[in-house]
């Protein structure tokens, strides 16, 4: 069931030179209990959908078109006080630096409580008593110690943690996690995945995954949806997109993954386009080895390549058209 709708979000940024558009028809779904995958370049546009959601983007930022349905809604007709409350208590963000949402000068208890009594409406001992079960949902260990520490006696992954659980407590239905894992150790990354895998099952909560690490997705995300140059290229069930993957340029980033490399090596030639750079046809042909003459003329469109599976690239042309 889907908790969250992102339909044809088209966004552009007020630059120097003009407008220049950077999100292009962006649509994707959260399910509940579901973990979807974001994935591509820095710079392709994944952490400004998200922000999108959110309302959290810079004022340069313009949304020309586009619906978020959050449980019957339009996000985007929705107040900046209305957003307010649905941050955090409904829809929560677990940044790639948690210092960011942690303050220096305070305990991590007096911002968790504080939370709580914004979102939750509690106060005193039934406070702290939801903050102490948020930091054992967790697996902080002594909980009631720790809620006393500052966040600079927690390690990077603790604090990581600490964030999760300020969602926690708020119970919030759909968890953001912008590259949540980047700044950590390989071996914390994976215990910050399992968790958030955990928190999914057990309470049903949605989460979309925003990564450039495709390695990291293959055990945890239930769906996949590539980003290219402010368009998602590809989409499809975790499963089916390891073992069948169609666009091009998916293939080329699973192909440079270390998993892959008794394969051999493939790196992807040439850089990502700027949102200032026009490229005619299909974004990816400079990149692309598979490069046709209609590419470099046309905007592909999306094809349906199996059930759930839409792929945008002219190789599967002889395909249903996602829009027939
Ligand atoms: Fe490559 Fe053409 Fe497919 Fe684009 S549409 S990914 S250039 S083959």
């Amino acid at each position: 069931m889907n908790i969250l709708d992102v339909e044809n979000l088209n966004l552009g940024f007020n630059c120097e030179n003009g407008f220049n558009q950077a999100l292009w028809d962006v649509s994707f779904s959260l399910e509940k209990g579901k973990m979807l995958a974001l994935v591509g370049e820095s710079g392709c546009g994944k952490s400004v959908s998200a922000m999108s959601i959110l309302q959290l983007l810079p004022k340069t930022a313009k949304i020309t078109s586009g619906i978020i349905n959050f449980e019957g809604e339009n996000l985007l007709s929705k107040s900046s006080k209305n957003m307010q409350k649905i941050r955090g208590s409904k829809i929560a963000l677990i940044p790639q630096d948690p210092m960011t949402s942690l303050n220096p000068l305070f305990t991590v208890g007096e911002q968790l409580l504080e939370v709580i009594r914004i979102h939750q409406n509690l106060k005193g001992k039934e406070a702290w008593e939801k903050a102490v079960k948020a930091f054992e949902a967790v697996q902080i260990p002594c909980a009631e110690k720790r809620l006393k520490s500052y966040p600079h006696e927690f390690s990077g992954g603790m604090k990581q943690r600490a964030i999760i659980a300020m969602a926690l407590a708020c119970e919030a239905e759909i968890l953001i996690a912008d590259e949540p894992t980047t700044a950590l150790d390989v071996t914390i990354q994976a215990q910050i995945m399992n968790l958030l895998e955990q928190i999914k099952n057990e309470r049903n909560t949605a989460i979309l995954l925003i990564t450039h690490d495709l390695a990291l997705v293959r055990e945890h995300a239930d769906n996949i949806a590539v980003m290219y140059a402010g368009k998602i290229v590809e989409s499809a069930p975790a499963k089916e997109f390891f073992e069948h993957p169609n666009h091009p340029y998916s293939i080329a980033l699973l192909n440079s993954l270390p998993a892959n490399r008794d394969k051999s090596l493939e790196t992807i030639t040439g850089q990502p386009p700027s949102i200032q750079q026009r490229i005619q046809g299909c974004k990816f042909h400079p990149r692309c080895k598979d490069c046709m003459e209609i590419c470099t003329q046309e905007v592909p469109p999306e094809y349906k390549v199996s059930e759930n599976h839409i792929s945008a690239c002219f190789l599967n042309d002889g395909f249903n058209r996602k829009s027939d």
